[in-house]
């Protein structure tokens, strides 16, 4: 700690991303990256922007970009934001909105970065504990508070929360911003985005990190109420008026327009996911159920720590979190059949 440090940094617990290795020849299913490419009207369209006007300030407003995703949701572009990544969309989400003092409610098993942002900005947080079949429970959440995040699907259990029940939690708590973070709905789930005309204190957030295959461009975006928008812009232009650039704005409105390939990713990662789950099932794991490009799954009788130390001499990557009540499960990413069959070997090879 330096003495020039502001006085609130010391207590900064920061958040720690998945392990982002520099050996390209392992096989990564720790971070749910897409195992596709993206669209290659993507690139396309990365490479067409690669020109004089890369000496060019990008449109601060994203202006373009706000009416693809406006129309693809078929919602106002007044009521969508877009930033580098749905991390720092959610940071502003989380400085711009829940400031109230009252505690923020989210899952007690869910993404991990929530606690992080509540250190940056000073806001309480209750964590409130998922039921016995790690499922979200809405009446926990129906009582004051400061406002309500939660992954949908979850993360890391990859258990989805029906539209049904996102209404119940919206009507039980109409006094507060509810935030349901759609970084997977893709794999199988529905969007809240549906409801968001409906509810003026619903907020939900996508990444394109995932089901579009684009971590590495990060792009992320919130749709919802023109008020709550209009709360994430000042406070954006507070501080990075470009949050992003013109290669991410142009990538970004490719990815979009092109509903094909899109569609046949998640189609193929979604199959692959469903005959890992058998897979695993055979090696005697339980898995949850899924609605992600990732399982979670345990072995009753080893240890997952040591499974996944194990796993990692084979040369394959998978999350462990030593969390307790889920220090038993490992989080694997979907990954594509060269992948799959991999772990599989090396799985095989642990149980044996
Ligand atoms: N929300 C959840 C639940 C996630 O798992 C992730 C990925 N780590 C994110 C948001 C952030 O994704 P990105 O910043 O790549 O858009």
């Amino acid at each position: 700690m330096s003495k020039f440090w502001s006085p609130f940094v010391k207590d900064l617990v920061p958040y720690v991303p998945g392990e982002q290795p520099k050996m390209s020849r392992l096989v990564k299913l720790n971070t749910n990256e897409n195992p596709y490419g993206p669209s290659p009207k993507v690139l396309e369209a990365i490479r067409a922007e690669l020109g004089d006007d890369l000496r060019l300030y990008p449109d601060p407003n994203g202006e373009r970009l706000k009416q693809t995703v406006a129309d693809y949701y078929g919602v106002q572009p007044a009521q969508v934001f877009v930033g580098n990544g749905s991390d720092e969309v959610l940071a502003h989400v989380f400085h711009a909105l829940f400031q109230h003092g009252q505690p923020l409610l989210f899952p007690d098993i869910s993404y991990s970065f929530y606690p992080v942002y509540c250190g940056l900005y000073g806001i309480p947080f209750e964590a409130v504990p998922l039921d016995a079949q790690f499922r979200i429970a809405v009446a926990d959440y129906a009582r004051p508070n400061g406002g309500i995040i939660f992954p949908n699907p979850n993360a890391p259990t990859g258990c989805l929360l029906p539209l049904a029940a996102i209404r119940q939690l919206l009507e039980d708590n109409g006094d507060s911003v509810v935030v349901v973070d759609e970084a997977y709905i893709d794999f199988g789930g529905e969007s809240a985005i549906s409801l968001v005309d409906e509810y003026p204190n619903l907020l939900v957030t996508q990444t394109l990190s995932k089901s579009r295959s684009l971590a590495g461009l990060r792009v992320g975006l919130a749709v919802g109420n023109a008020e709550l928008i209009e709360a994430l812009e000042r406070v954006k232009n507070s501080f990075n008026s470009y949050p992003l650039d013109r290669l991410a704005l142009a990538g970004a409105v490719a990815a979009f327009e092109d509903q094909d390939y899109f569609e046949q990713t998640c189609q193929t990662v979604v199959a692959s996911r469903e005959q890992l789950v058998v897979d695993l099932q055979d090696l005697g794991f339980e898995v949850l159920p899924s609605a992600a490009n990732f399982v979670f799954a345990r072995h009753p009788q080893r240890d997952a720590a040591e499974l996944a130390a194990g796993l990692r001499e084979r040369g394959v990557i998978v999350r462990h979190f030593k969390q307790e009540r889920i220090s038993q499960f490992l989080r694997i990413t979907v990954g594509d059949a060269e992948q799959n069959m991999a772990l599989q070997e090396a799985l095989g090879e642990l149980l044996a």
